[in-house]
């Protein structure tokens, strides 16, 4: 669950999120981190273990040179020892260079692996999620998912654990030595520490979260305004609207400095006082100033100051490390659970077994909806007991009013959503038994949002058959009513979309209708809007289509009536329902829904061609 506070709700009036959501979505983002990374969990506990080995090794030497310093100052001096002791500090530091740069590589190389398999996990995932989710998340955010967010989780994985294994053990290991040498003035070093903690403390509290989240909000905000306000700017401009979406961008950029201001301001303070606290010089300041107290009150050896002085001022930047990595760690834990919630998205499932009824010889390519029901949302039904069947061989129309849900009920055939209930049957067998290669040489769909990937014109329509030979390339780009223009382009069949191919909409579309048919599905479903794009070639694509539905089963989205007088079928949706069903003769006099929306068509008709005649004269 995400919770939703908007920049203004919460920057102005102080809302926030119950303390009790707070939780619940820390918990799942701690849940979607571990199960991101429970596939390296292993290799990265044998990391820390070995970074922990390092950490106790970069205090050694420290350690080990204070010996050596009080070997120096005692007599006699046993100069044997002091070079033992340097000496063996100085291994002592090659086994933690060497420790550190394994751990390091280990990490980096496991991270290597596994990026390729979440990658892979995600592009396997994807193939099993209905093509409905394609259409909800655009193509940068699946690229953002494969590849920022699978990119950051690179610090989880290579970085973060062992930073922080460094960051607690070095500390500790140097604090648990200075309490051997003298704990009194351990317990003083302890001082400045601690009000690093405290003021770190603070500025990560629930009240800075809050702001940092509600910063983080405008940001987008200003992203998403400069992008609507460089898109929009022809249309904006031509309606003299320019200044509205200027004030837009402009009150975003604002809103965005005003919040920055409120999470950054109170947070300035504290931030100077942790980062004098832990600062070298003021360090040595606390041990200087309490050990000469502590010589002179006679309770401390002076040599005993020295330890302080050398492990005591490393102290600070071990801890800095834990502060700089927050960042990091935020990002790729947003990054986890994104990717989590993909991984989590609901697939395309198989239907439980369903006998057909005995002795019932399913006709291929006959579909069958039954009793069907269907919502984008829980407890919002758009489709509602939808009993239909489309036979070989015929043209179905499927009409009504915008919103009804015709091209909700197009898509459930080719599955771009998953029925709430009833069953989809194509051949006698439930739509969710085909495996889905098979389903898409079932059933072809054109719909409005035409896709062509890039690549030449031929490579286009091969993707629905890639053994197809010219002379089939040619046929089908025939019937679509596209032939000749591919053949104007300048390089015909193997023209590159988009290089030296410059298709207006309706001929993307034409294409598009050209390789459905290659495809040759015995299942088409269409959308009229693209079938017959163009008015002049409108006749023409009819009666291709004519030619071309011999033996295919075909549902049409109709939008303009005229174009569907002459189909087999046609069905009237209203509000979800099928209101009626019939012929074009039948339904127009039948005083229901259709002969109401035949009537608007021509009457708009009638009006466009009476601006035609008008403008003739
Ligand atoms: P039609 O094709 O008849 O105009 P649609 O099938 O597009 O109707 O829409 C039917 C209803 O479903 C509408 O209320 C529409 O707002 C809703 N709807 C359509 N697509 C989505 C979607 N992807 N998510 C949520 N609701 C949707």
């Amino acid at each position: 669950m995400t919770v939703e506070v908007t920049p203004h709700a919460a920057a102005e009036t102080g809302n926030r999120p119950p303390r009790a959501v707070a939780k619940q979505r820390k918990q799942q983002q701690a849940l979607a981190r571990k199960e991101i990374l429970a596939p390296v969990q292993g290799a990265l506990t044998l990391a820390s273990i070995v970074m922990a080995i390092a950490s106790v090794c970069t205090v050694v030497p420290f350690i080990l040179i204070v010996e050596a310093c009080r070997e120096l100052l005692d007599d006699p001096v046993d100069t044997d020892r002091v070079w033992r002791l340097f000496g063996l500090s100085m291994l002592v530091l090659l086994v933690r260079a060497l420790l550190q740069a394994a751990a390091l590589t280990w990490t980096h190389l496991v991270d290597g692996g596994y990026q390729l398999t979440v990658r892979r996990a995600l592009a396997a995932k994807l193939t099993r999620v209905p093509l409905g989710w394609f259409g909800e998340h655009g193509s940068g955010e699946v690229k953002k998912y494969l590849q920022d967010d699978v990119e950051a989780l690179h610090y989880l994985v290579a970085h973060a654990r062992l930073e922080f294994v460094g960051a607690l053990l070095v500390p500790l290991v140097s604090l648990g030595y200075l309490f051997t040498v003298d704990w009194r003035l351990t317990l003083v070093l302890l001082v400045p520490l601690f009000v690093y903690a405290m003021a770190f403390r603070k500025m990560m509290d629930r009240e800075s979260m809050d702001r940092l989240a509600v910063y983080t909000r405008w940001e987008r905000r200003v992203q998403q305004a400069t992008i609507e306000f460089v898109d929009g700017i022809q249309v904006v401009r031509a309606f003299g609207q320019a200044g509205k979406a200027h004030r837009e961008f402009q009150d975003a950029v604002d809103g965005q400095a005003d919040s920055f201001d409120r999470w950054k301001t109170p947070m300035i303070r504290l931030q100077a006082v942790a980062d004098i606290m832990i600062s070298p010089v003021f360090v040595m300041l606390v041990i200087v100033v309490a050990g000469l107290a502590g010589v002179g009150a006679d309770w401390l050896a002076p040599l005993d100051v020295l330890p302080f002085l050398l492990v005591g001022l490393g102290l600070g930047s071990a801890l800095l490390g834990l502060g700089y990595g927050g960042q990091a760690l935020r990002a790729a834990g947003a990054a986890a659970e994104r990717l989590y919630e993909v991984q989590q998205s609901p697939e395309l499932v198989s239907a439980a077994p369903v006998s057909d009824e005995p002795g019932e010889q399913a006709e291929a390519g006959r579909v069958r909806f039954e009793s069907v029901g269907f919502g984008y949302r829980e407890g919002h039904e758009v489709l509602r007991d939808i009993d239909l069947e489309l036979r070989p061989g015929t043209i179905t129309a499927l009409v009504g009013p915008s919103g009804s849900g015709k091209s909700t009920l197009a898509k459930l055939l080719p599955r771009f959503y998953d029925i709430g209930s009833g069953r989809i049957t194509i051949g006698g067998r439930d739509i969710r038994d085909y495996p889905s290669d098979e389903l898409y040489r079932t059933v072809g769909f054109v719909f409005q949002d035409v896709r062509l990937i890039r690549g030449t014109v031929r490579e286009n329509l091969l993707l629905a058959e890639p053994d197809a030979d010219d002379a089939a390339l040619e046929r089908a780009a025939r019937a679509a009513q596209i032939h000749d223009r591919i053949l104007a382009l300048p390089r015909g069949y193997d023209s590159e979309i988009g290089v030296d191919a410059t298709l207006s909409g309706g001929e993307a579309q034409r294409l598009s209708v050209a390789r459905a048919l290659l495809a040759d599905t015995p299942v088409l479903v269409l959308d009229e809007a693209t079938a017959f794009a163009d008015p002049e070639s409108e006749a023409a694509v009819q009666d291709a289509l004519a030619a071309l539905v011999a033996g295919r089963t075909v549902l049409v989205i109709a939008h303009r009536l005229h174009t569907i007088t002459g189909v087999d079928r046609i069905l009237v949706l209203e509000n979800g329902t099928l209101v009626e069903q019939g012929d074009h003769r039948t339904l127009s006099a039948a005083g229901g829904t259709y002969q109401r929306l035949w009537e608007i068509n021509e009457a708009a008709l009638g009006a466009v061609s009476l601006v035609e005649s008008e403008t003739a004269r």
